[in-house]
């Protein structure tokens, strides 16, 4: 399962949270966004891995926040889409001063600033070095970006769905670690296993799309320092979700 020396092409799912500070209340933090894109550009360099990265947008907003106070559903998703947008172009703006080329494709369009979404588009960027940012989710309410970023995986043929968490959390654990000391992480575990014990690493949409497309999943730590590395060279950290 785990290759040899790296994987080809892979999809990395980054919340947006991961690109705010937690020592402040910055929306988005320049330094947060500028280590993260350093690392992302000196392994991608290295390894030579495809990459594309699905970004969210919860740092910004969330449908769910504007649903609870009574706003219409989709209207609220459609923010939270845009806020990822809005990350988007920040994480473009960091990698390319790192010198690594990139893309942004939105699945909803919005020619005057980024590319549509169109998956042998993708492809083709990513074949040429490119990393490859897919902002607006899938372009539909009513998902969180996991779905979009299992979905696009499975659409331009990654070998792996790299989740990177930036709570503190690095894979999945048998009890939510935050409150149970006696909580275990798997080194690996199936998804069915996921499912049947409620175990909250992805929405269950991504999860169970992964599962019928037999798309791995790896969940680790992004924020740890030399984790993107060794995510895109398949090494074994964080849990392996197949
Ligand atoms: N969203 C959506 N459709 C999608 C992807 C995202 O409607 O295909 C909306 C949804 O409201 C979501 C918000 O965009 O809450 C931001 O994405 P997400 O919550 O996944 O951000 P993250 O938690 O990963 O930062």
């Amino acid at each position: 399962m785990i290759p040899p020396d790296r994987w080809r092409r892979v999809v990395l799912k980054m919340s947006g949270e991961a690109l705010a500070s937690p020592a402040s209340d910055e929306t988005i933090d320049a330094s947060v966004v500028r280590r993260v894109s350093k690392e992302i550009a000196a392994s991608r360099a290295d390894l030579g891995t495809e990459l594309a990265i699905v970004v969210g947008g919860g740092n910004i907003w969330r449908g769910t926040t504007g649903a609870g106070e009574g706003m219409d559903r989709a209207t609220s998703d459609t923010m939270g889409m845009l806020a990822t947008v809005i990350n988007a172009l920040a994480l473009q703006d960091a990698l390319e001063r790192e010198g690594q080329p990139t893309r942004v494709l939105t699945a909803i369009e919005m020619a005057e600033v980024a590319e549509p979404y169109i998956r042998r588009r993708a492809i083709r960027h990513l074949e040429k070095g490119r990393v490859v940012i897919l902002a607006a989710g899938m372009g539909n309410p009513y998902f969180t970006t996991d779905t979009p970023a299992a979905l696009r995986a499975a659409e331009i043929e990654a070998d792996i769905l790299l989740k990177g968490t930036h709570s503190g959390v690095d894979g999945v654990y048998s009890a939510d670690p935050m409150l149970d000391s006696e909580a275990v992480r798997y080194d690996e575990i199936s998804f069915m296993d996921v499912v049947s014990r409620d175990l909250r690493v992805m929405d269950l949409t991504a999860i169970t799309f992964c599962k019928d497309n037999k798309l791995p999943i790896l969940v680790f730590d992004l924020m740890k320092e030399g984790n993107i590395a060794l995510a895109l060279a398949g090494r074994e950290i964080g849990t392996l979700i197949r």
